[in-house]
């Protein structure tokens, strides 16, 4: 293997080096600790404006419309409607290990929420009643919304 390469374009030597990364990282939470309570217990919470009505999901601790970082938390019903369906079969890299699978946007209480839909496809239609549950997916070990026609 030649170390040293040639660019195709440029004539420039370079080098290529492939080493696989771990990655650590933490995110604050900062003012969203409900938020995250809430999908440890299976509720959804969407986070509104107590200056100007601004709702926001995913939550915001502070709106992007007035800036106030007065708010107030709505717990989502479990019961909603899918507004929107599509099933995917070239997968991000992320999730190439998984079979093709259904993601969908439903209406919670108004509320606009994107989860996986555990149906077959054949059986779903915009507008049908849905039921949103919260469960830790393996082996990524975090939290995924899901979606099931009621
Ligand atoms: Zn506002």
């Amino acid at each position: 293997m030649d170390y040293i390469k040639v660019d195709n374009k440029t004539g420039g030597k370079y080098i290529e080096d492939y080493r696989k990364l771990t990655l650590e990282y933490s995110i604050s939470v900062g003012g969203l600790e409900k938020y995250f309570e809430g999908l440890k217990n299976g509720v959804l919470y969407a986070s509104k404006c107590k200056s100007c009505g601004s709702i926001y999901y995913p939550p915001r601790s502070s709106c992007g419309k007035c800036g106030s970082s007065d708010i107030v938390w709505i717990e989502l019903g479990k019961e909603g409607t899918l507004l929107t369906f599509t099933e995917i079969n070239v997968k991000p890299a992320t999730h190439s290990h998984y079979d093709d699978y259904i993601i969908g946007i439903g209406s919670f209480n108004g509320v606009k929420v994107l989860g996986l839909v555990e149906a077959k496809y054949d059986e779903l239609k915009i507008g049908m009643k849905i039921r949103y549950e919260i469960v830790v997916r393996e082996p990524e070990n975090y939290y995924i919304i899901v979606f099931t026609p009621i």
